[in-house]
């Protein structure tokens, strides 16, 4: 299996080299949505700045907070990592908020980014600088048998590394109607507030959000500080964690993948594990987990860096 899972991947690599591989090939109707989902949230940004409005503004910030954290704490934090444990309504909650990021279903999310934990910066990482900055910054949310190949699956959709997520209906429905929801906001949007309201709140938040995203997942395999001594190029990048809400502490997820905690330091800014902090003190986040000393002394550390 590993060894056909390897020439898969060899055959595509070599069809990536083809001109126009990445166009002209068979694109799914999730390929197809994906797309043109993107053209039209940069085609609202791009009219944003001409239709200013308070209102569509303060909303835009609102739903830019509620789905990053949806991305940062559900999504990443939560589903791929199960750094905490949370009620199943408020799970839900979270992971609603960041289907709204454009960063696809959480099936697929979970699913990719567990593979980009077990085979970082080898061929099969399914979101690598090494594949270009377009293809890390979006390319691979537009092709699902690419994906699926790298991550060792016969075809798109199989999800193999998330049979928790594929036995809740929820997740299972989130998966099948995954673009009828923004497209659901889309028209509430219009009809409460008229085009400001789309272009701000629909259009900006999620171009900002998928920009600074795809930004960490570029910059933080590329350049930075290493303060742990990890076997892949991950970094940390202070100015990437501002953005990100404290996903720019890559060096350290990668060192403690399992770690609620990115910022390690008191002076590492880590909004997500500030709101895990602050559901801990409320009483529901539970099973919250950090890094031991004994864990911490396992990895080399370079003394002195940041
Ligand atoms: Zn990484
Ligand atoms: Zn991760």
């Amino acid at each position: 299996m590993a060894a056909t899972g390897k020439l898969a991947v060899t055959t595509l690599e070599f069809e990536r080299k083809q001109k126009g591989w990445f166009w002209f090939r068979k694109w799914d109707l999730e390929d197809v949505s994906s797309i043109c989902w993107f053209t039209g949230i940069h085609v609202l940004a791009a009219c944003a700045p001409f239709v200013f409005h308070r209102g569509a503004i303060r909303l835009c910030v609102a739903f830019a907070l509620l789905s990053a954290f949806g991305m940062t704490l559900g999504y990443h934090r939560l589903l791929c990592h199960r750094s905490f444990k949370i009620p199943k309504w408020l799970e839900y909650f979270f992971v609603y908020c960041g289907s709204h990021a454009f960063q696809r279903d959480p099936m697929f999310y979970v699913n990719t980014h567990k593979n980009h934990h077990k085979y970082t910066d080898t061929n099969r990482d399914p979101v690598t600088p090494t594949d270009g900055f377009w293809f890390c910054n979006m390319g691979w949310l537009f092709n699902n048998d690419h994906i699926a190949t790298k991550c060792g699956e016969s075809r798109g959709g199989e999800y193999s590394k998330v049979p928790e997520l594929k036995a809740q209906w929820f997740y299972r429905f989130l998966h099948d109607t995954y673009f009828w929801h923004p497209t659901a906001l889309a028209a509430l949007l219009y009809l409460r507030g008229g085009f400001p309201y789309l272009a701000w709140a629909m259009g900006m938040r999620a171009v900002v959000i998928h920009h600074f995203a795809a930004l960490a997942g570029y910059v933080s395999h590329k350049w930075g500080e290493r303060p742990w001594n990890t076997p892949d190029t991950s970094t940390n990048k202070w100015w990437v964690a501002v953005l990100t809400l404290g996903e720019g502490w890559h060096n350290n997820h990668h060192a403690f993948p399992r770690s609620a905690r990115h910022g390690l330091e008191w002076w590492q800014f880590d909004p997500t594990w500030l709101l895990i902090k602050f559901l801990r003190l409320l009483g529901l986040a539970t099973n919250v987990k950090l890094p031991t000393e004994a864990q911490k002394g396992r990895i080399p550390h370079n003394v002195g860096s940041t």
